[in-house]
């Protein structure tokens, strides 16, 4: 079984599209989607937005589903002014940025017990690169720095970028990477970008958040063939 998950339903709508044919299972207050695409069983699901959302319905979709990989597809707001509105880039690792207890000398991220960042997986992240070499995709990689906030301010946003060296943000990358990490899922976790996280990304956001959505679906998709 292979999770894919995304936040919100433009993000996993184009992949129900394509597939046509699926089951609905109800559980925990959310949908769970089964489905078969070229003899691979599905487990699809938006999990809602933010980091315990995301926690939650991916560590649903590996216990109760037994999901033994989970790739995410989405959207995000770019850091990295090398990334432009739809671009697309895998976390190579990720972050919790609005995880502070800074107070007790801690560095930002980090919490006792846990490491400030998380890999995602190796070989996933290979097949990704040789697919968009074949389609002629121009895909990146980078650091994801996940929080429980839209980033729509110029301050906010360096602010991100600068201590953690981060290229793109979003709601729920890092929670879903604890999650996999913990309980042992390879997980690949890809965002095309519908936003620059700077002021007025919110106007930028609703205009590309489907066309970039799809972009990252798509992917996906011909992820799931090869794998
Ligand atoms: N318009 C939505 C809210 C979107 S929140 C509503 O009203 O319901 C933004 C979502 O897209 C989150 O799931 C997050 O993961 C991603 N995202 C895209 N750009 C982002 C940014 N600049 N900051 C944080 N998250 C962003």
């Amino acid at each position: 079984m292979i999770a894919i998950l995304g936040a919100m339903p433009e993000e996993i709508t184009p992949l129900l599209d394509a597939l046509k044919d699926y089951e609905e299972i109800r559980y925990a207050n959310n949908v769970f989607y089964l489905a078969k695409f070229k003899d691979k069983e599905l487990v699809i699901a938006y999990s809602k937005i933010g980091k315990v959302n995301a926690a939650l319905t991916a560590t649903i979709m590996i216990e109760k589903f037994k999901a033994q990989k989970l790739l995410f597809t989405g959207v995000a707001g770019a850091l990295n002014e090398n990334l432009k509105i739809k671009d697309m880039l895998y976390a190579e690792s990720l972050v919790q940025h609005d995880l502070d207890i800074t107070a007790f000398g801690h560095p930002h991220g980090f919490v006792p017990g846990t490491s400030i960042f998380m890999k995602s997986d190796g070989n996933l992240n290979v097949l990704a690169t040789k697919i968009a070499k074949q389609k002629g995709i121009n895909l990146k990689s980078g650091i994801i720095a996940t929080g429980d906030q839209f980033i729509c301010e110029q301050s906010k946003k360096d602010w991100i970028k600068n201590t953690f060296k981060a290229d793109a943000t979003e709601m729920e990358g890092a929670s879903v990477a604890l999650v996999c990490e913990s309980l042992n899922v390879p997980f690949f976790i890809l965002r095309a970008i519908s936003d620059e996280a700077g002021g007025g990304a919110e106007f930028d956001f609703d205009e590309f958040l489907q066309s970039s959505a799809n972009i990252s679906a798509d992917f996906i998709l011909s992820m799931i063939e090869e794998l």
